[in-house]
């Protein structure tokens, strides 16, 4: 089976360089972008939303344009197994996710999903075989519509940018009177 442009075991070392560590997850993650993208229409534009901060992220910036820098690829993060590429003007979408009920037959998958074993106790080499074995069998999809005002062209409001009286740095003025660094928001504090 491929994922995207690779083959399996050449995405399995595109995951090492990128990620540093083959994790499992962007091996589902690059699944479920092939998945998606089979159920939109070609050459349409299309906005990502993850709702996992892990893994899901690495898999469509490897596979598709979309990035976190580029705002193509945003996190929502509801820790669900779940990948949505919507039509970035209409909204209209798929979103694709791990279906448990469908591991009864991959106790490997399931045994990492779930996390139900301790990580030494898992064999990288089981769960890439399962994965690569299960194909795209093991996941669902739904159709979805995003709502107008999270959509391409509503949501770029232009923010104006002042200085923060505290730290004399520049930051979005509608975050309040004081940048969010001077209102706590950080975990450190400036040691010299
Ligand atoms: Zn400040």
């Amino acid at each position: 089976m491929n994922i995207g442009q690779y083959s399996f075991d050449d995405f399995v070392d595109e995951v090492r360089k990128f990620h540093g560590s083959v994790a499992p997850g962007i091996i589902a993650g690059g699944i479920m972008v092939d998945i998606a993208r089979q159920n939109l229409p070609e050459g349409e534009f299309f906005d990502v939303i993850c709702e996992s901060a892990k893994c899901l992220p690495d898999a469509v910036q490897l596979l598709t344009p979309c990035t976190i820098g580029n705002g193509w690829l945003r996190i929502i993060n509801t820790t669900r197994y779940a990948i949505t590429m919507y039509n970035k003007y209409t909204g209209e979408g798929i979103r694709v996710y791990l279906d448990a009920d469908n591991l009864a037959d991959w106790p490997d998958i399931k045994n990492w999903f779930f996390r139900l074993k301790p990580k030494h106790e898992q064999s990288l080499e089981s769960i890439l075989k399962s994965f690569h074995d299960a194909g795209q069998s093991i996941y669902a999809t739904q159709k979805v519509q995003i709502s107008p005002e999270f959509l391409a062209g509503t949501r770029k409001k232009h923010r104006a940018i002042t200085i923060c009286p505290s730290c004399n740095e520049a930051y979005s003025a509608d975050l309040g009177e004081l940048c969010p660094a001077c209102q706590g928001k950080l975990p450190y504090t400036s040691t010299g």
